[in-house]
């Protein structure tokens, strides 16, 4: 199979079954090199379901996705083999078993020596994902983490499992090495002190709103830590993007990333071994002519322009 996307000459972007970025629909045994894949799950959501739909809706909106990255001067499409995977299996109504095949899905991936990218769900999904990566890799991750919050929540409700806690989970259970971590378009206000009491323990490196802001988004990119060759996954919580620019968002907060600002930060990180990524947390339900959508399949796009640029 060649792995590629169905041509827009011979069927125009609007037409034919929908894929991510038109791509072979194939099963997770075939000969791909990266797999996408969505995970339809908002059982973890705090405020405004709906992010179950974001694979569909993402899906949709890659119809008008390309290849060649502008400011990497590669084409994904001719470095890599991608597929759609389909959807990795979930129980709505059950987190338990939820999380336990999202892991099972993604550990068979990385034994198959198979990188990915997938499509939210809620955040609370990337911690099974983790969860697996830790266990094949035998280490904690270098992550790169996108959001308005810190997601080191304490638990809600009685219940420790929920979107606003998946970082603080990644970092007990030793699935990221918090000296590794990054997180980008943090902004409050907060519930309280808890979330910033727990970053700063770590010695997680945080990087604020204000801290984009206060400097030109060049300078900004310029003072990007180096990353090294440690497996490294990079986590896009839409919601780091300003409502204006992201309305399709459970948790949305004002005075966040604009588009092209994620866009230069995604376009300047030189990350040496991705093993995986996901965009999460958009809503179709609370979008507006697919917006949020699109910026998902932009993100999916500098993802895998990432590791068409670090072949195996
Ligand atoms: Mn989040
Ligand atoms: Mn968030």
């Amino acid at each position: 199979m060649d792995y590629k996307p169905l041509s827009g000459r011979e069927f125009p972007r609007f037409s034919a079954i929908k894929t991510f970025f038109r791509l072979p629909n194939v099963s997770v045994d075939a000969d791909y090199e990266v797999g996408l894949f969505g995970i339809p799950y908002d059982g973890g959501v705090s405020y405004r379901p709906g992010s179950r739909f974001a694979p569909s809706a993402v899906r949709e909106m890659s119809s008008l996705g390309r290849g060649f990255h502008m400011t990497r001067e590669l084409n994904w499409i001719e470095k890599l083999k991608v597929a759609d995977l389909g959807d990795c299996s979930t129980v709505p109504i059950d987190q338990k078993q939820t999380y336990e095949n999202i892991e099972a899905y993604v550990f068979q991936l990385a034994q198959k020596n198979k990188r990915f990218i997938a499509c939210g769900g809620d955040h609370s999904t990337t911690l099974p994902v983790l969860r697996a990566l830790r266990k094949f890799h035998g280490r904690p991750l270098q992550f790169i983490h996108f959001d308005a919050h810190l997601d080191t929540y304490p638990a809600a409700w009685g219940c420790e499992y929920h979107h606003g806690a998946f970082a603080r989970h990644a970092v007990e259970e030793g699935l990221v090495d918090p000296k590794k971590m990054l997180q980008i378009g943090i902004r409050g206000p907060l519930a309280a002190c808890d979330d910033l009491n727990f970053v700063r323990k770590q010695g997680i490196r945080v990087l604020s709103m204000d801290d984009l802001r206060d400097t030109t988004i060049a300078d900004f990119c310029k003072k990007l830590p180096a990353f090294d060759q440690t497996p490294t996954y990079i986590s896009f919580d839409v919601d780091c993007l300003d409502p204006a620019y992201a309305p399709g968002t459970g948790t949305p907060v004002p005075g966040g990333l604009t588009s092209y600002e994620a866009q230069r930060i995604l376009r300047a990180l030189n990350v040496p071994n991705l093993v995986g990524g996901d965009v999460v947390e958009i809503s179709p339900p609370f979008d507006h002519a697919g917006v949020t959508s699109l910026i998902g399949v932009d993100v999916m796009f500098e993802l895998l322009c990432i590791m068409a640029g670090n072949k195996r």
